[in-house]
């Protein structure tokens, strides 16, 4: 399976670069949506969606007043999963699968542009976005599937996968992406394992933010834990989950990669290895 890392949205929060530290590294000056674009046995399979056309072209309206002005999105198409889709010569209804670590605004921005496609997510996280507490409603978007969505929802125990469990998403193909939950930044928060040619991938979406978190010891910058402290729904499960993330990153399994959603450093160094 080829695997590509693209970047789905970019987003600039007023002093961002210094309360990460990023004058050391200039690629961390930013906040990018890691998505991966799967060329699969039965069509193209989006892993996370990043921001879609009308959240750039409509914000206010679609990612709420608040996320926009904090958040600063740059309004930049090309950006946009459909715009690098169409760049690479396919079309929207080329995406057959598009598999989801969670339904925040950020993240589900782009499923509008891929009406066709059936949406896999975790049956939790499903029930939250869609009965969301009134704590839960500034992430959630409901304009963002307005559209009919053709969701497929999981849920259950799953198989092993390296100490964690693993949803197979595409069973009866050969393709090999599974949800892992990892619960905790939001009610059903997954990771994404991707068996690609060189190895398993591990989109870990929110799981952490910064490349930091997963070295041995850890390293993490005051502003990331605060962030992470505002986002989370269960602190205690995050934090557990983290450490889970850590173990499997630092024991190099397998050739496996892990990566996060948010950090620019993981995408430019997955980007520079070809996958
Ligand atoms: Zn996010």
């Amino acid at each position: 399976m080829r695997v590509e890392h693209l970047n789905c949205a970019c987003l600039c929060p007023r002093g961002w670069p210094w309360l990460v530290g990023a004058a050391a590294d200039t690629a961390m000056g930013e906040i990018c949506c890691h998505c991966l674009l799967i060329h699969g046995e039965e069509g193209l399979i989006l892993v996370d969606t990043g921001l879609g056309r009308a959240d750039l072209r409509a914000p206010v309206q679609r990612l709420g007043r608040a996320f926009t002005a904090i958040a600063r999105p740059r309004r930049d198409e090309t950006l946009c999963a459909i715009d690098q889709i169409e760049a690479r010569g396919f079309r929207a209804s080329d995406v057959r699968d598009i598999v989801l670590t969670h339904l925040d605004l950020d993240h589900a921005g782009g499923l509008s542009d891929f009406p066709q496609a059936r949406v896999h997510v975790h049956a939790a996280e499903h029930a939250a976005a869609m009965h969301p507490h009134w704590r839960e409603r500034g992430r959630y978007r409901s304009c963002q599937w307005q559209h009919a969505v053709r969701w497929q929802l999981h849920d259950g125990a799953g198989e092993d996968w390296f100490g964690l469990r693993g949803l197979k998403t595409l069973p009866g193909t050969s393709d090999d992406v599974q949800l892992v939950p990892l619960p905790g930044h939001t009610r059903g928060h997954c990771a994404v394992a991707v068996r690609a040619a060189q190895g398993w991938l591990l989109h870990a979406g929110d799981a952490y933010f910064h490349h930091g978190e997963m070295s041995d010891p850890p390293q993490r910058p005051a502003a990331i834990e605060a962030l992470q402290g505002l986002l989370n729904t269960d602190r205690g499960l995050r934090l557990a989950n983290r450490d889970r993330l850590r173990t499997l990153a630092t024991q190099a399994i397998a050739q496996m990669r892990v990566f996060c959603a948010h950090d620019a450093l993981e995408l430019a160094r997955l980007q520079a290895a070809g996958g």
